[in-house]
Parts: structure tokens; sequence; C-alpha cells
């Protein structure tokens, strides 16, 4: 009864199957038995969701009628095997037992039968994606095995498929016309129409949905998925029906947006109930045969409701399925809906490359008419130009460089400002892509070079080690190669390490049997920032040009957002640098236009001058008209510098106070950056307390030659000029920025035809630097116009801890362990916030810089925080550096006293006078045995701070 129900009903398959297995189960297993309880691992899967136990079940069958059956049966049992495991395996174990199942059905004589699987084999490599020419010759064989053995059924089956791989490879009249001299279409179909042999018409009309879609044939697509539908008279027992849910899906998204408003409604609920099934069949079976088919259809419905973030990422994910399964022609579709997409978008490179991409797909598949037609509709796809790397190198052509890859590069690399993030996620990268054992980033800065991190394949997948975990092996690099690289700036590649000369015998690679290695520079702007080093040492030969090509760009794009992301470090730590220091008001800030206006100051140079805020608002204070005549000659000479450098070195001048009386002064100038600006800004100390000092002091020869010491001490003040510096070199970067984008601007509108979409992006980007800019001369002048401090009850305990988060890179990296003993009782004082987190950073970066020249015991440093008495906390800072010499005590704390070839001494100044400022005090005491200890106690209730 079996096979009438089959085409007849699917309740009646399933009874009539569930009656075989309960005949089975009580009565004991008979001949037939394996074909019932293969057919009930054929159905239970479509019909109750259990695609494995299916599976399960019908490999139980066909054990069984290994056993007990003859070839007849065994064939029949292996083929409803193979369906089953359509399910859930991938196509080449299906095809194995439909193959089995063949040859069991010619070993019967069952021919009829063998033609039949024959059939079945043919539909499931053309499915896998092999390549078209197979797919032809296994066609041609089984419709010679069928016209030999009479069967027509057998032969219309093949022709289901045969006819589509023929109109695929061009030897038709058209890329979705079946007919040919030796086959006239409509005959075929009227034929088909009267014969209602229902698994032609389903296979037939599926392949013709496929070609009339990938014809761009939408509306004749549809009409052809509605034939399959119409002819279904069991549910969806076969995976071959995925591909009319996958072509219609796709046919039905290209026409909703062309649809009538009325009628985008109703198809839009088509085809999210096409896009439900895959989804469903992909879901239960956890197959990859439907994961990639399903993710295209979702990215095509993310694209129709206007989600394209989300359609970006399935259409990559599709993209990627598609490939690493072998679907060859479904990668080819995945990437014809990506370029389709962006082309929407208007990003008509990024479309592009997925066209390429996709015409590569189906020039591998074999699928010529389609190549043809896509050519004839982008003439650009024909000119196949080699990608030029940011080396200067041509390399691998487009067509050889992962689509996918390039973009993920550019993505990672773009959206990433920590550097630690960057790092790892560029190692991970460079070696997932190059197929490498073992990966290290060797970074080279003006103190030297360093390995910044390295990335080892194990058993566990990429293991990255950034530079504070690496341990002694990971510092282990073949030095002469390293020091190639860095020398030469050249690539190094060696196919075969231990045979290749010069570098064969290096004790590195013989050691660690190092087979195949690359080694690249990474270069910014013409400059070696560092190296990008690769090995692998099972296998030689394994970088194929192709990765290289990637991990060129990969090295080149690393070597910009290294850069990058450094520069936005340091930038941080100068801000912060200067801040400090500005926001003590200890030096005098001012900015100034070439004209002599200053436009902004803050409240020490007023003072230093007796000018106050309403001057400056009046925009009537001059420092032209402040300088005495006598030292305008040199003030040119140093304007003309300035104007010519953007810099000026620091010098001594006098400047009027507004109550007529001079004010010796040392100071250093600098531009905004830019060659054009017409201002800049300029660091002032007021000398008058020395100069009255050295007066002083000549009375006195002794006294004169101490105060001769400090003030070759004041020369330091050389890092005044620095400050300067700082703050122009942080807007020359937004500067050149703006103008490498505008000409780049220039040039994409001079390109015949103009680009104007990138011309507007350069614009863009022009206008963002031009931001950039702005935002730095507002934080300078934030800088320069102190505020007032602000009171607030603070949890001091808080403050160690958000400040402990500002050093721990520093700790980390110079290996200083830090261990806090915070007292939690600690009434909150009332400062101001910001001031006490200067002090307790100023305090810890002194203790670990104290501690850096300390290799013979462990760099400990330690916070204690608690009460000194009821209404006095304090917080102590304690190290074990070398500690402060005795009589130095108190100097310590004068402005510029510093022992460090960078330092400015301005740091315990600056803290101390915050700490007086509210009421606490500031002293250093021994520590014990080794070390010292910088502790700063603070009233509980503290006095209105001197304002
Ligand atoms: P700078 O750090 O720029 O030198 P500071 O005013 O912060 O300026 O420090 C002045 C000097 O005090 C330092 O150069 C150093 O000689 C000494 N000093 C500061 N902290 C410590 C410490 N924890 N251990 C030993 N010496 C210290």
């Amino acid at each position: 009864m079996q096979p009438p129900a089959y085409f007849s009903s699917f309740n009646m398959t399933i009874l009539v199957i569930c009656r075989m297995i309960n005949l089975s189960l009580t009565r004991g297993a008979a001949s037939t038995s394996a074909q019932g309880l293969v057919l009930l691992g054929y159905v239970i899967g479509p019909a109750f969701g259990r695609y494995e136990d299916g599976y399960h079940i019908a490999r139980l069958a066909s054990d069984l009628a290994s056993e007990r059956n003859g070839p007849v049966d065994k064939a029949r049992v292996n083929h409803l095997t193979g369906l089953a495991a359509a399910w859930t395996e991938p196509l080449p174990v299906v095809l194995d037992w439909l193959r089995a199942a063949f040859r069991g059905g010619v070993q019967a004589g069952d021919l009829y039968y063998a033609c039949f699987e024959a059939a079945v084999i043919v539909l499931h490599v053309f499915l896998s994606g092999q390549k078209l020419e197979d797919v032809d010759h296994e066609c041609k064989r089984a419709l010679d095995f069928a016209r030999d053995t009479g069967f027509q059924a057998g032969m219309d089956l093949v022709i289901a498929t045969e006819r589509a791989v023929a109109s695929l490879r061009g030897r038709t009249r058209g890329l979705s016309e079946y007919s040919d001299e030796t086959f006239d279409a409509g005959a075929f179909e009227a034929n088909l129409a009267r014969s209602q042999n229902s698994v032609v018409m389903w296979w037939y009309w599926t392949r013709k949905t496929m070609v009339h879609f990938l014809a761009g044939e939408y509306e004749a697509a549809l009409a052809a998925a509605d034939k399959v539908q119409s002819h279904f008279s069991i549910r969806n027992m076969q995976i071959e029906q995925m591909d009319c849910f996958y072509y219609a899906g796709l046919s039905l998204a290209a026409l909703i947006d062309e649809a009538p408003v009325a009628e985008r409604g109703a198809m839009h609920a088509k085809l999210a109930s096409r896009h439900a099934q895959l989804r469903a069949w992909a879901e239960e079976t956890g197959s990859p045969t439907f994961a990639d088919k399903h993710l295209l259809v979702a990215a095509e419905i993310a694209r129709v409701d206007g989600q394209d973030l989300k359609a970006q990422r399935l259409y990559e994910e599709s993209i990627r399925l598609a490939k690493e399964n072998g679907f060859l022609h479904n990668e080819a579709v995945s990437n014809e809906m990506a370029s389709r997409f962006y082309a929407r978008q208007n990003f008509e490179r990024i479309s592009l490359m997925y066209l390429r991409e996709a015409r590569l797909c189906y020039l591998r598949w074999g699928a010529h008419a389609k190549v043809t037609q896509m050519e004839a509709a982008y003439p650009q796809l024909r000119e196949e130009q080699p990608v030029a790397l940011s080396t200067g190198t041509t390399f691998a052509p487009v067509e050889q460089l992962e689509l996918a890859t390039v973009i993920k590069v550019v993505q990672t690399v773009s959206g990433e400002i920590v550097l630690d993030k960057l790092v790892d996620a560029l190692m991970r990268m460079a070696i997932e892509h190059a197929g490498a054992g073992r990966a290290v980033l060797v970074l080279s800065q003006v103190a030297g070079t360093h390995i910044e991190a390295e990335a080892e394949m194990t058993g566990h997948g990429v293991v990255v080690r950034l530079r504070e975990n690496l341990n002694s092996t990971s510092a282990a690099l073949p030095d002469a190669i390293v020091q190639h690289v860095l020398g030469t700036k050249e690539t190094v590649i060696l196919e075969n390490a231990l045979l290749t000369s010069p570098f064969s015998t290096d004790p590195y690679i013989l050691d660690r049997h190092v087979r195949s290695l690359l080694a690249l520079p990474l270069i910014n702007q013409g400059k070696l920032i560092g190296l990008l080093y690769l090995e692998n040492n099972l296998a030689a030969n394994v970088f194929t040009p192709s990765q290289i090509a990637i991990l060129k760009l990969i090295a080149s794009h690393a070597a910009v957002a290294l850069e990058n992301t450094r520069l936005y470090r340091d930038l941080a730590e100068r801000e912060a640098r200067i801040r400090r220091l500005v926001d003590a008001n200890i030096i005098g800030v001012f900015m100034w236009r070439f004209d002599g206006l200053i436009f902004e100051a803050n409240d020490s140079f007023l003072d230093m001058l007796g000018f106050d805020r309403d001057d400056l608002a009046a925009g009537r204070v001059y420092w032209t008209d402040l300088s005495p005549p006598e030292g305008w000659e040199n003030d040119a000479r140093m304007v003309a510098e300035v104007k010519a450098t953007g810099i000026a070195p620091p010098w001594e001048k006098e400047f009027f106070h507004k109550d007529g009386r001079r004010v010796p002064v040392l100071l250093g100038a600098a531009t905004f950056g830019d060659p054009e600006s017409d201002g800049g800004v300029t660091f002032i100390l007021d000398l008058t307390a020395r100069k009255q000092a050295e007066e002083a002091a000549r009375a006195s020869d002794r006294r004169y030659r101490d105060l001769q010491s400090e003030l070759a001490h004041a020369s330091r003040v050389a890092t005044v000029g620095q400050l300067s510096a700082a703050i122009s070199h942080e807007l020359r970067q937004p500067l050149v920025g703006v103008v490498t984008s505008a000409s780049a601007g220039l040039n994409w509108l001079s390109a015949g035809p103009p680009n104007i979409p990138a011309v507007r992006r350069a614009l863009e980007r022009a206008m963002s630097e031009g931001h950039r800019a702005a935002e730095v001369l507002d934080r300078t002048r934030a800088l320069v116009t102190k505020m007032p401090p602000r009171n607030d009850l603070v949890d001091v305990n808080a403050i160690v801890s958000d400040t402990v988060a500002l050093v721990r890179e520093q700790l980390v990296l110079n290996e200083v362990s830090l261990e806090l003993r915070l007292d939690k009782t600690l009434s909150r004082v009332l400062a101001d916030r910001v001031q006490l987190q200067q002090v307790i950073l100023n305090l810890m970066l002194n203790a670990i810089d104290a501690m850096a020249g300390v290799n013979s015991r462990p760099r400990e440093l330690k916070i204690v925080s608690g009460r000194e008495s009821p209404h006095v906390v304090y917080v102590a800072v304690q190290d074990t550096g070398p500690g402060v010499p005795s009589g130095l005590e108190e100097k310590l704390f004068d402005a510029f006293y510093s022992t460090k070839p960078d330092g400015m001494g301005m740091g315990l100044a600056i803290s101390k006078t915050i700490i007086e400022s509210h009421g606490g005090s500031l002293g250093t005491t021994r520590n014990e045995p080794q070390g010292a200890i910088f502790s700063f106690s603070l009233p509980i209730d503290a006095p209105e701070p001197p304002s």
C-alpha cells in the first residue's frame, strides 16, 4: 500500500508506515521490516521535526537490510537512508548512500529503479554546488542509462536537471530558455502537464524557478514556483524543495520594491512564510545545507525592511557559510544580492567588489550564460584591474583577495582606538588568514623595538598574549630576519625556511624547524613602525600569494591604526600633563594673534601683569603694547621664528605691569600648527622673585653660587617650549588631515567622469577633521581659562580607586605590584575632586618613576588611607624605590626641582599648593626598609580655600 499512499496522502503514508512498524514489533521482524523502519526514518524528520532520529533509524534499517534482505530491498533501503541523511548530513555523505542504492538496483536487475536512482543522484550532485561541467557529465550518463532502459519517466527526471545545467552553461537559446535543436521545451511542458507526474513536475518547475530568477525574470520565477506548490501532494519531504522556497523568496524580495504599495503587504507576508520554512529547516536540522539559504533570504527581508546593518551582517554570514560548505552557486547568488544591496545604497565600489566576487563564483561554477549576462549589464566587470596595495606594490588580482576578509580588516581596524583590542583583533586575523602557527607583532619606538603581542594557533583556537602577559619563550624570533626587515623595510618570504639561504642557518629556524616564514614591515607614511612575523612549522609553502596580499593589506592598515592609537594615547597623556600644570596656575598661559592681541589667558598671567578678565573681554590687551622698546628687536626675531617654524625657543624679556613697573619673564611660544594660522599660545614664567634673589645674592658669594645652580635648574624651563610644541602638535594632525582630504577631493573631481560620492566623502572627512581642530582649540582654551575650584563632599577612597584605574597601564608596563589598604570607615571631606585626583596621580606617577631603576627587589606600590585624628584623614603613597636623600625632603617641593632628565619639577610643587589650599599638609618620610612615603592629610571640615 505504501507507494500509492506516498503519491496521494501524507497522512495515509504515515499510517501505513506505522502499521508496518507495529506489525514488526508485535510479530517479529519480517523481510519487509527494514522497509517499514527506513520509511519511518525517512518521514519522522519532515513530519515531526525529528531529523536526527530519522537518519539514525534509517541507518538501523539499512543494517537490518544488509543482514536479512536481498539486493532489491537493500537498494530501496539505501535510497531512503540517503534521503533521510540529506536533512542532517553533508551532501557527499548523502551521495554515498544514493550511489550504493544505484549499484544495488543494477545488481538486482531492477533497471527502472536504477534509472530513478541515477536521476536522484544527478539532482543531489547539482544541489551540492559541484562544477556544472561535472554535473553535465553525470546527466549524460544518467540519460544514456535511462534511454537504454527505455524508461521515459526516468529520462524526464534527469532532464529536469539536465536542461537547467545546459541553459546555465550557455548551450540553449537563453539563460532561462531550455529549447535548442534537440529539445522542445513547449512540447515537453505540455506533455508534463498531461502526465501529471508529480515528481518530475516538482523537479522541473523548481529548476525553472531558479533559472528564471538567475535571469532576472522574477515574475516568471514566481509563476514557476506556483506550479511546484500546486503539485505538492505530500508535505516537504525532500531537501530539493528548499530551492523553490529560496529562489521564490529572493524573487519576491526583488519585486517588492517596485510593486504597487497596495500589493506589498501580501508580498511581504508570502516572503516571510517562504523564509519561515527555510529557517525552520535550518534550525531544526542544524544542517549546513540550509544555513546560507535561510540567511540570504533573511538578509533580503532585512533589506526590504530598511534594517541595513542587519542586512549587511546577514549577507556576509550567508556568503561565508555558502563558501565554507562548498555551495559555489549559492555563494555566487549571495554575493550578487549583496552587490545589489550596496548598489542601492550608492556604495559603488563595495557593490562592484561583491559583483566581481559573484562573477568569479559563477565562472568557477561554469554558468557561462549567467556570466555573459552579467558582463553585458556591467561592462566594468570585464576590466580585471590588479589591486594596488598601499605599499605601492601591485600584488594579487582582486579576485584572489577574499572580499569578506578585506572588509573585515577595514572594519576591525578603523573601528578600534583601544590599542590592546586592536592588537588582539589584528593578531587573530593574521593567524586565521595566513594559516600560520605563530604570529608575533614587533613595534619599534624611539627607545628601541619591543614585542607587542604574540599569537599562537592551539588546539583551542587562536591564543593571543599581549605584552604584559608575554613570557621569555615568546620573545624568541629569528634575529637576522627581524634585523633585515627593520633595516631594509623589505618583506621576507621563505617558502621553505630550512632549505633557503641566507637565513637557513639561523639558530632559531633550525631550533624550531620553521618551514614557512613571512616577515612583513609595518609602514605608515614611509615610516617603519614595526613588523608582523608569521611562521608555520608543519608545512612549507603555506603562504600563498593571495594570503600574502591579504596580509599586506592587514599590515598596512595595522601600521596606520597602531600609529593612530598610539598618538591617541600620547595625546591623552600630554593633555593630562598640561592640564595639571595650567590648573595649578603656577605658569602663566596666554593665547595671541600675530597682530599682538591677547584673546585668552589664565589667571596666573592676568595677575602677573595686573589685568583682569574685563580687560581681556574688551579686546584691548596687546602684548606688543606691553613690551618695552629695547626688547622689540628681539621680539621681532622671535615672532619671525615662530612664523617660520611654528615654535620659538624660550627667551627672557620684560613686560609692563598695568601699574607701569617692569616684570621680568621667561617665555616660550608656538603657533597653532598650520602655516596659515594667525596666532598661537605662550607659556610665561614670572622671574621677579628670581631676579631679586639674584641681586641679593650678589652680596654673598656663597649664596650667589647656590642661586647660580638653582638658576641652572631653571633652564629646565625649556619644557615650556615643549608644552607649546605639544599643543601645536595636537593641531597639526587634524590640519594635515584637512589638507589631505581636500586634495583627495580635488583628485576625485578631476577624474573622468568625476566621482561625486567620493568627493562628498572626502569633503565630509575634511569637515570632520576641521571640527577636530576646532575642538583642540576649544580644549586648549578651556585649559587656559581656569575654572574656579569646586568644593564637594568627596570620598577620598573613591578618588584613589579612580586614579588607580588611570595608571593601571603604567603599573603593568613597569612591573609594579599594587596594594590598596583603604579605611572603609573614612568620612567624606570637603574638597575639589579634580585637584585631589591630580595630587594622588602625581604621587603615584612619582613613585612608579622612582622604582623604575629598582631591579634587585620587588617594585611595590602601596596606598594607605586612614584617620590621623578624629577630624583629619590621610593618604600615604609608599614605594620601594631609592627613597629621598636626607636633606632634600623640603627641596623636592620647590617648583622646577627635578632629578629626572625629562622632569619638569612641577608635580610636587603643584600638589603641595593644592593640599595647602585645602587646609591640609603634604610631606615625605622614609619607607622601611626601603623607599619613600609621600602622604597628605586633610581636615574633614576643610576651611574655605583661599579664592
Ligand atoms: P618631576 O617628577 O617632574 O621631577 P616632581 O615635583 O613631581 O617633579 O618631583 C620632584 C623630584 O622629587 C623628582 O625629580 C624626584 O627626584 C623626587 N621624587 C619625587 N617623588 C619621589 C619618590 N617617590 N621617591 C624618590 N624621589 C622622589
